[in-house]
């Protein structure tokens, strides 16, 4: 007889007779076995130890609170043990605990084949049941990690927001239906390919590679105004990150795509709106400027003390709207990519030169020495001519106009290394340190006590840098308040 050990056994029987031979046959087959003589006697083992419970033998002819109520509570709480009654007759009682959920009946009047033959369907079923709890349980487990992934990829569809995932090499694992419309993207044309390979943007390619790369250069920029690209007709704002591991490694990344389109169709009607204003009132407001300054001149006739410095106030304000009207035309050529439209061997010497010039007037207006340091022989530099004029002019003017009277404006060309170097150092009111990194951003103005009755667009330096990013060059600027301002600019001579 085959009957593996393990199986815990209650015997329940008030018949000790009965239970004595139950006991024996059990204990001989290597069981571990237990015996009551009562409903609560059984209850009792029962609850102290659950588990130790696998299968019971309950007599139906228990005095007290008998069997069948003890089957029933055991059903109520979900206890896992098989029950196997028995009975003098195994009649209408026995059916009905079968009904209440007792798996079979003996009579107590077995033999041992008798008994072992209904014994060991007992255990086979208990361990049936075991295993098909565990199963069961697997099974639950598995549905809920299923669920837990269809939830996921159902927030995922439901983002407004494209979303493409790649891995360390930039193949695509995974993306949304979102990105599948923007990019036209199939599961068989973009899972497992290079993300350059689905969607066109050279841009895009570097940010996934800098973001696998864990470039810190990406960050902030991801953090600031997030770039937008162009992929077909389409404009889309781009949030690159990497995808780390549990060990803080880049095994990834993500890109967020937002649909900027039509809002950059707006914008773009905007600034030609801005434009075409600007361009319309350059003309008049210059002819203004030439007429107040014949007046001024006394070219039409005597002017009272009063009559000029009311005409002197109103000449310097045409002067700021004209200034502002060119600083916006500059900025919207750098914003179409038009700072180097007009490429040229450029004698930077003498562009910077004719500046100076220019400026000259204004700088001795206000009683600032200006000097200028230009060395011999400098190469010729491939460039935009008016970009670089604006780039002399603002940064001239600047230095000019933030520097109070009798200061003085140092303007240096030379050459370092393989790039053109200009400099322009003034003793004026100088940069707050809060402020240097964001005077290049455009309408950028510090507003103190000192600069409050200085006009200006706050647009000159994002043109200064547009340019000098646009010829491949670098700016920065080192300042102290109250001692003055040094602006560097590098420009490569070879590409
Ligand atoms: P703006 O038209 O106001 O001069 P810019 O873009 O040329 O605009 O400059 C931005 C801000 O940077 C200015 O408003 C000014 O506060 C500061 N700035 C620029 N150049 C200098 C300088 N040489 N000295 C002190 N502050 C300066």
């Amino acid at each position: 007889m085959l009957i593996k050990p393990s199986i815990n056994i209650l015997v329940v029987e008030n018949d000790i007779t009965i239970l004595q031979k139950c006991r024996e046959l059990l204990v001989n087959e290597g069981h571990r076995v237990r015996t009551a003589e009562s409903v609560e006697e059984a209850l009792h083992i029962i609850q102290k130890q659950p588990g130790d419970v696998d299968i019971m033998l309950l007599s139906l002819e228990l005095p007290g609170w008998g069997g069948l109520t003890l089957i029933n509570v055991l059903q109520k709480a979900r206890r896992e043990i098989l029950i196997m009654t028995m009975s003098v007759n195994c009649g209408e009682e026995a059916i009905e605990a079968m009904h209440a959920g007792a798996y079979d009946c003996i009579r107590k009047t077995f033999t041992a084949d008798r008994f072992w033959t209904k014994i060991n369907r007992a255990i086979e079923a208990f361990r049936l049941r075991r295993q098909l709890g565990v199963l069961t349980r697997q099974r639950q487990a598995a549905l809920t990690e299923v669920g837990h992934h269809e939830n996921l990829s159902a927030i995922l569809q439901s983002l407004t927001d494209g979303l493409v995932v790649t891995d360390w090499q930039t193949n695509i694992v995974l993306f949304n239906s979102k990105a599948a419309s923007l990019f036209d993207l199939t599961r068989e044309k973009a899972v497992g390919h290079p993300i350059s390979a689905c969607i066109q943007s050279d841009e895009l390619l570097s940010f996934f590679m800098r973001a696998i790369k864990s470039d810190s250069s990406l960050a902030p920029l991801m953090a600031g105004e997030e770039p937008i690209i162009k992929v077909g007709d389409k404009a889309l704002r781009v949030h690159v990150d990497p995808v780390k591991n549990e060990t803080d490694t880049a095994i990834g990344a993500v890109c967020m795509f937002h649909d900027v389109t039509s809002v950059s169709a707006m914008d773009k009607l905007r600034d030609d709106f801005l434009s075409m204003v600007s361009h319309e009132l350059k003309a008049p407001l210059s002819s203004l400027l030439m007429q107040i300054s014949v007046v001024l001149d006394g070219l039409a006739g005597e002017l009272s003390a009063k009559q000029s410095d009311l005409l002197g106030k109103a000449k310097e304000k045409t002067k700021g709207m004209i200034t502002l009207v060119n600083d916006i035309l500059d900025y919207r050529r750098i914003q179409e990519g038009k700072s180097i439209q007009k490429i040229a061997n450029l004698d930077l010497a003498e562009i910077l030169k004719r500046t100076v010039e220019l400026m000259r007037l204004s700088a001795e207006e206000k009683g600032i020495t200006m000097t200028c340091d230009i060395a011999e022989a400098l190469p010729s530099f491939s460039g935009d001519r008016g970009g670089m004029e604006a780039v002399f002019v603002n940064l001239i003017s600047n230095a000019i106009k933030y520097t109070p009277q009798g200061g003085n404006v140092n303007v240096i060309l030379n050459k370092a290394g393989k790039d053109i170097r200009f400099k322009v150092v003034d003793s004026g009111m100088g940069i707050p340190t809060d402020d240097i990194d964001r005077i290049f951003e455009k309408f950028y103005r510090i507003k103190t006590e000192q600069t409050r009755s200085i006009s200006g667009s706050g647009l000159g330096l994002s043109i200064v840098k547009g340019v000098v990013d646009a010829h491949r060059g670098s700016i920065r600027a080192e300042s102290e308040v109250g001692k003055g301002t040094t602006f560097f600019i590098s420009l490569p001579v070879e590409k």
